[in-house]
């Protein structure tokens, strides 16, 4: 049997369909998730959870924030919205979005938490009828920007557990924090979160993907590829292309050179790596050798230590191609992508609860690598490192046309399956 069964609860899936497509309407772009934790923490405040939002979530600012307009019309958004004065978005003002919710069971036990990523992506939304968000009417009303990525589906499993949590309080004992992660999509917001005094009091993490895998599977153990991104910047010598060409140092030459070079990087055979440059830049007039060039560039490994192998190598290209042509150069990291492995024992147990509730054998797997990078990364680790279990579950389900896709979809069944699966996990203390 590969087809996912239906979610047992047909009242729980009405809700939750309701939920996500409510914020599939209404996607924000990564550091500017304003409007979307405001509802969430006026859902959460009123189901009874301690809140901590705004400023009091950023010892220090945001790494890599929006361009200004971008923010700027996002806020202003929010505040049409909202209305200017909503407690909840004035403390969020410079990016401070996301948000963590906390409940107590009824006693002592263990302390559990939850990640959910918020974040839109600057993706026009097909309105082609095959669509079903365009075919159903809850496609993005945000020009331009779109829940292309499933994450409107987590915060909606994180908002379906958080009510059945506060009203079967009497029957789970312990703590839970759902924490709310803004800018997953841009590598930002987890490396924030991992640094909260709510995650450091973690017995048992979880988080999930949904989609990924475009077939009906529920993986309990995957794991992310590590990622560094770096913005470089050669700075050279411009003079004239035919009078003086001796008298420049060419920047663009040295450029090019460098990520010929950068492609061309000797691989780990202790697993998978990847290189990629995705944007290159350098404005002059045809006849002037060119005295800057600015480029970014990323490098990934199966793991942190093959990422790091990668990112040392890039650096020596970096500076070998510069200095054949003179140049100086300077480089600065962009994003960072951590990958840290998962509890076993903890996997099994998630796997074990998924049988009892029902869902099919066949439909579970045990492990997967994603060709990809989550910044829960760093929240794992943390918690691993703390002494804690942590694991990332993918909810698998056919994509549409593919993740960060204008056609991107998923099966809203995998919903009802995420909150009752995090909800037994809760109850089973
Ligand atoms: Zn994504
Ligand atoms: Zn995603």
């Amino acid at each position: 049997m590969s087809e996912l069964p239906p979610c047992p609860d047909a009242a729980l899936m009405r809700e939750l369909s309701e939920t996500r497509r409510g914020f599939h309407r209404e996607p924000e772009l990564s550091w500017t998730e304003y409007q979307t934790t405001a509802k969430l923490c006026q859902a959460l405040e009123g189901l009874g959870f301690d809140i901590v939002w705004g400023a009091s979530l950023y010892p220090r600012a945001p790494g890599n924030p929006p361009d200004r307009d971008t923010d700027r019309q996002a806020w202003e958004r929010a505040e049409q919205a909202l209305g200017s004065d909503n407690p909840y978005l004035t403390a969020m003002r410079n990016n401070r979005t996301g948000l963590v919710a906390t409940l107590d069971g009824n006693g002592p036990g263990r302390v559990f938490g939850f990640r959910f990523d918020i974040d839109a992506l600057p993706i026009t939304e097909s309105e082609d009828p095959a669509h079903p968000p365009s075919a159903q009417g809850f496609a993005s009303q945000h020009p331009g920007i779109m829940h292309a990525c499933g994450h409107d589906g987590h915060l909606t499993i994180g908002l379906g557990l958080a009510r059945r949590l506060a009203a079967s309080r009497d029957r789970w004992s312990g703590r839970v924090h759902l924490f709310f992660q803004p800018a997953e999509e841009v590598a930002g917001g987890g490396a924030v979160f991992a640094d909260l005094p709510q995650l450091a009091e973690v017995d048992l993490f979880t988080t999930l993907h949904l989609g990924i895998l475009d077939r009906y599977r529920i993986v309990f153990d995957a794991t992310w590829i590590a990622a560094r991104i770096y913005d470089v910047v050669y700075r050279g010598l411009s003079s004239h292309a035919g009078n003086a060409p001796q008298a420049g140092r060419n920047a663009l030459l040295a450029a090019c050179q460098a990520v010929q070079g950068l492609y061309a990087l000797p691989r780990h055979s202790a697993g998978m790596s990847r290189v990629n440059v995705g944007r290159f830049r350098s404005d002059n007039a045809h006849n002037v050798i060119a005295d800057e060039v600015r480029f970014r560039y990323e490098v990934r490994g199966g793991d942190n230590a093959i990422c790091d192998f990668m990112a040392e190598a890039a650096e020596r290209v970096l500076d070998g191609a510069a200095r054949m042509h003179g140049v100086d150069w300077e480089r600065s990291v962009f994003a960072e992508f951590s990958s840290y492995p998962n509890s076993r024992a903890l996997a099994e147990r998630i796997a074990a609860l998924a049988l009892a509730l029902g869902l099919p054998e066949a439909l579970l797997q045990e492990s997967f690598q994603v060709s990809a990078s989550e910044d829960a990364g760093f929240l794992i680790q943390r918690v691993r490192e703390q002494g804690g279990e942590a694991t990332h579950l993918v909810l698998g389900s056919p994509v549409g046309g593919g993740h960060h896709s204008p056609t991107f979809d998923f099966d809203e069944q995998l919903l009802g399956w995420g909150v009752l699966l995090f909800e037994r996990l809760v109850m089973e203390g």
